[in-house]
């Protein structure tokens, strides 16, 4: 970043808010992008006249989680508004979307980066339903458009922060921690890629010291956290070199070109007055109770940055740890189950990020289909901190715990892969790894070091990879500390 400029970014976040049903018609939500094409529709999201809209009320349950875990000011009365602009993906013509009266604002949340915690303000959080999707074809020649309408009036939510953010890294931290939060609400599946979570960052530069806003760009068609990140990176170092020539800058909406991974112009940015707002005449104000408010705050989960704040106070993880369990509320209920099954809490962290991830990872499944008991877990790294057996050996155990469903002590016991530490036992393998190779012992003793960790190998192949490797490590040094001395 040039140091007399400043980047400014705030977000808008599109998240489906996945309801049995659409937002204003009984449609059921087509999930999966396996299925066909408009297999979902009827005269109300596609459209027809004399169809009338009714609202969804677990989509408004939904929405009040979210604003109430984002700290959100709730509107007793909300307003449904017309957003006029005319699309092929758009079959009535506007979109039902709320304006001058949201559901909900004012709201707040805490992110951490290398820099600390900071407070990202929310503006608004607004119910709206969201529109068909088209794909757009060209073959011998000919192109055209096909437009599918499984998508069209399925209910979004627009959360739309305050232009707080002035890095790459915290647009990364705070659509992160947006998206953690409405998993862990159960409100949303967090998907980027299927696009039913989406973030549009404006992005401006200004000069350092300067309080007014410089003229932004929205990027759009960012389907992934890396997209996000090297987008908006693109999108500043774009800008400044512009302003570095004295050039202005093009309020527009800009797409992401994964291909290019550039920035490419999309439209000039349209203002609020072309849509032609005003007050929806087939739905009523949106009335909320404010004992169905308390209620639904009652019944909030722990959230992940709590979460997070709790673990290292009460485990003593690192902020990396805390960070890593919190992203996922399974991840941090497994943890916490290994945990209270006795298990060292950094131990646990480290085997449930290294191994259970990559498993995870190579698996395609959550921490909950690893077919391994956190009970199991546990049973398995106390075995490694007693000493019983040695991480390479436990990471072999592993494995058979996966496909047998044994405890580890057993498949210790039955394959007797128990760790020797009889310092007796060691001291004899040592000693005739040493006898056995006279030359490189010699060469150890004359100087190259890097001989010990092969020696280390040579006594661990003896012992069949079952010694205790702090006891090996100390008994070697031992025995050859004692030859140097004797030369
Ligand atoms: P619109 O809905 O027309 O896109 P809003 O004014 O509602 O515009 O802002 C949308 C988002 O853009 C908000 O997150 C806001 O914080 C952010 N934003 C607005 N102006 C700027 C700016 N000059 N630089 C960076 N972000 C901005
Ligand atoms: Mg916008
Ligand atoms: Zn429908």
């Amino acid at each position: 970043m040039h140091p007399e400029f400043e980047p400014v970014i705030g977000l808008e976040i599109h998240a489906v808010l996945e309801t049995r049903s659409k937002m204003f018609c009984d449609c059921r939500l087509v999930a999966s992008t396996h299925e066909q094409p408009n297999v979902a529709v009827c005269p109300v999201c596609s459209g027809m006249p004399g169809t009338l809209p009714v609202v969804n009320h677990a989509a408004v349950e939904y929405a009040l989680r979210v604003a109430l875990a984002l700290e959100c000011e709730i509107a007793t009365t909300s307003i449904f508004a017309r957003k006029s602009y005319f699309y092929p993906d758009l079959p009535k013509g506007y979109q039902i979307s709320q304006y001058e009266q949201p559901l909900a604002r004012n709201g707040r949340l805490k992110i951490d980066t290398s820099q600390g915690e900071q407070t990202i303000r929310i503006r608004r959080v607004h119910l709206e339903e969201d529109t068909g999707k088209l794909t757009h074809l060209n073959e011998d020649g000919e192109t055209y458009s096909l437009v599918d309408l499984n998508r069209s009036g399925l209910p979004l939510l627009e959360i739309v922060s305050q232009p707080d953010m002035h890095s790459a890294k915290a647009v990364r931290a705070y659509a992160f921690g947006l998206r953690s939060i409405l998993r862990y609400l159960g409100v949303n599946s967090g998907n980027l890629e299927k696009g039913f979570f989406r973030i549009e960052p404006n992005v401006s530069i200004r000069p350092v010291g300067s309080r007014t806003l410089g003229t932004r760009t929205e990027i759009k068609n960012l389907n992934s956290f890396r997209a996000l990140e090297r987008g908006v990176t693109y999108e500043i170092e774009r800008q400044t070199e512009l302003l570095l020539q004295g050039k202005d800058v093009v309020q527009e909406t800009v797409g992401w070109d994964e291909a290019e991974q550039a920035t490419v112009s999309q439209r000039s940015k349209e203002d609020a007055d072309d849509y032609r707002y005003f007050p929806e005449p087939d739905l009523p104000p949106l009335v909320i109770e404010q004992d169905w408010v308390d209620e639904i705050r009652a019944s909030l989960p722990e959230l992940p940055h709590a979460k997070f704040k709790r673990f290292q106070a009460e485990y003593d993880l690192n902020a990396y740890d805390a960070g890593v369990l919190v992203a996922d509320e399974a991840v941090a209920d497994y943890f916490e189950a290994v945990v209270a099954a006795d298990a060292p809490p950094k131990l646990a962290a480290n085997w449930i990020s290294g191994e259970l991830f990559g498993l995870m990872r190579q698996q395609d499944v959550g921490i909950e289909q690893l077919n391994l008991p956190a009970e199991d877990l546990a049973g398995l790294i106390k075995l490694v901190d007693a000493e019983h057996i040695n991480q390479n050996t436990a990471k072999e155990v592993l494995e058979e715990m996966l496909t047998s469903g044994e405890s580890a002590a057993a498949i210790v016991k039955a394959r007797g892969l128990q760790q020797i530490s009889d310092p007796e036992q060691i001291a004899h393998w040592v000693q005739g790894v040493l006898l056995g190779n006279p030359n490189q012992v010699a060469e150890y003793l004359g100087g190259k070091q890097a001989l010990s960790g092969w020696l280390f190998g040579q006594v661990m192949q003896a012992a069949e990879g079952k010694a205790n490797p702090r006891l090996l490590r100390a008994e070697l040094d031992r025995q050859l500390e004692e030859l140097s001395e004797g030369r």
